[in-house]
């Protein structure tokens, strides 16, 4: 089919910029009705605007995900709004660079707050409509994309907090696909390597300039490239599922 996610209906954490936001846009393209949330607003209303300029059907969620709340608010606005939620694309993420010892804790916790509890709380919120959506729902599977990173797989020199909060979504995503598996939701781990957004603008600025540095030697990824790999995993025909993406640039070592 030409728009494989039609009449299905999506969830993107973290999509008012880069990888969430090339998601999103991927996601409605193939015709899901897509809830995109994140905490600036007029970024994802200005998304959202782009995607139903095309014709499609989106919805703005402001929120911190941090909050367990704010996380659960955010799942139920999707199922009021749509009906049902098939497809969610946990990706909301901030990644803060720098030796451990010495380190500010308050980033360590910025870290393992979104990029690990956020990310499970969305999780924990979205399961048992996912679970429905397989027994109930058009297609009889849902899926669970949980964008981690190449540092859930592979430990760098100053970056050793970053690597402890996305080590911790492999394992979870994994915990959670045999858990999950047999009743056909499918629990994925994509881990891109370097990709062009705005996630090394956080960092101090000597910590930027050396990223600057090393990023100057290589052609990044885009985030429309990460956006393609998740289209790929939410689109696999019922008994196929695709566990784990592991995609970087072609000039990354
Ligand atoms: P961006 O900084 O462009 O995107 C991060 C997104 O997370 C933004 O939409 C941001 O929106 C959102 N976000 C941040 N804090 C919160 C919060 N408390 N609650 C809700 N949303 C929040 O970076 P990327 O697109 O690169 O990052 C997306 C994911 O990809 C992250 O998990 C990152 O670790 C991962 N990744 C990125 C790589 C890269 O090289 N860029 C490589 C590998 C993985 P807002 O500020 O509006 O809340």
């Amino acid at each position: 089919a030409l728009r494989p996610l039609a009449g299905t209906v999506a969830l993107v954490t973290g999509a008012s910029s880069g990888i969430g936001e090339g998601t999103a846009l991927a996601l409605a393209a193939l015709g899901a009705s897509v809830t995109v949330a994140a905490r600036r607003t007029g970024r994802l209303d200005a998304l959202v605007e782009t995607i139903e300029g095309t014709g499609g059907r989106a919805l703005a969620v402001t929120a911190d995900i941090t909050d367990e709340r704010q996380a659960d608010a955010t799942v139920a606005r999707a199922v009021e709004t749509f009906g049902r939620l098939d497809v969610v694309v946990a990706n909301a993420g901030v990644m803060l660079l720098g030796p451990l010892a010495g380190a500010d804790t308050t980033e360590w916790r910025r870290m393992i707050e979104l990029n690990t509890l956020g990310l499970m709380y969305t999780a924990h919120a979205a399961v048992p409509h996912l679970l429905d959506s397989a027994a109930h729902g058009p297609r009889q599977v849902a899926d669970l994309v949980l964008v981690s990173s190449t540092a859930g797989r592979q430990v760098r020199d100053g970056s050793g907090a970053y690597n402890a909060s996305k080590y911790a979504v492999t394992a979870f995503g994994e915990a959670l696909r045999r858990e999950l598996t047999r009743r056909h939701v499918r629990t994925s781990l994509v881990e891109p390597g370097a990709v062009e957004t705005e996630l090394p603008e956080h960092n101090r600025p000597e910590i930027q300039q050396r990223m600057r540095e090393r990023y100057s030697t290589m052609e990044r990824l885009t985030p429309a490239d990460v956006a393609d790999a998740i289209a790929f995993v939410v689109t696999r025909p019922r008994h196929t599922a695709v566990n784990e993406i592991l995609i970087r640039p072609t000039e990354q070592q």
